[in-house]
């Protein structure tokens, strides 16, 4: 059984998750913290729950994502995994990361890329890598059918979509991911959102403007 812990980090207010289940394995999901205040944050929770950090997984390469992977890496000695279509789009935060104020931002390759489908293990749990382009190029969701957790990083939020102005953002595809690739989930998926609040399907399909008939 997964517990969803999350984290609301940096000044884009991006959501950071970890995930961990019985055994205490867990995996960090885009860690966003970026401060001593917010590093200190996330690892004390790790450490006050001795949970055993497996991975860092990102759902995409945009910098509210990954401004805490070179200090989680070194702090807890752990690989970093990146959807294999998002490599290029992670690989340039270094060329933009100063114009958006974050000068010090110190960047870590991939330790190893994931394949659309792959299936990620940790403790007793798995989650399966779904991708959904559009909010950017190689943009994952990871998923647990039989929980109904969906980690969806900027693709679908409450109310919402992810903003497609971005490098590698396009909306058509978006629109097509959103709906041949979430909506056809459980109703019940609660979506967990790399910003704001968690949502369902159901919700979203029913009431998100982006979707509902006018
Ligand atoms: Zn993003």
């Amino acid at each position: 059984m997964i517990t969803v812990k999350t984290f609301v980090f940096n000044p884009f207010s991006e959501n950071t998750y970890i995930l961990f289940d019985e055994t205490k394995e867990c995996v960090i999901i885009d860690p966003g913290c970026f401060d001593k205040k917010e590093e200190d944050e996330i690892v004390s929770f790790i450490t006050s729950n001795k949970l055993i950090p497996t991975y860092i997984l990102i759902t995409h390469g945009h910098i509210d994502h990954v401004l805490g992977v070179n200090y989680l890496k070194n702090e807890l000695n752990i690989p970093v995994w990146v959807p294999k279509e998002e490599e290029q789009t992670y690989n340039a935060v270094p060329s933009y990361s100063e114009s958006y104020g974050f000068g010090n931002y110190k960047h870590t390759p991939a330790d190893y890329l994931i394949n659309e489908g792959e299936k990620i293990l940790f403790g007793t749990s798995s989650l399966n890598t779904i991708y959904a382009p559009g909010h950017s190029a190689g943009h994952a969701a990871f998923i647990n059918i039989d929980e109904n957790i969906c980690i969806g990083g900027d693709i679908l939020f409450s109310g919402s979509i992810g903003r497609v102005d971005l490098p590698g953002g396009d909306y058509d595809t978006l629109i097509k991911s959103i709906k041949e690739k979430l909506f056809t989930l459980n109703e019940s998926m609660v979506v967990y959102p790399g910003h704001g609040p968690t949502t369902t399907i159901k919700q979203e399909k029913a009431t998100n403007p982006f979707f509902v008939d006018q």
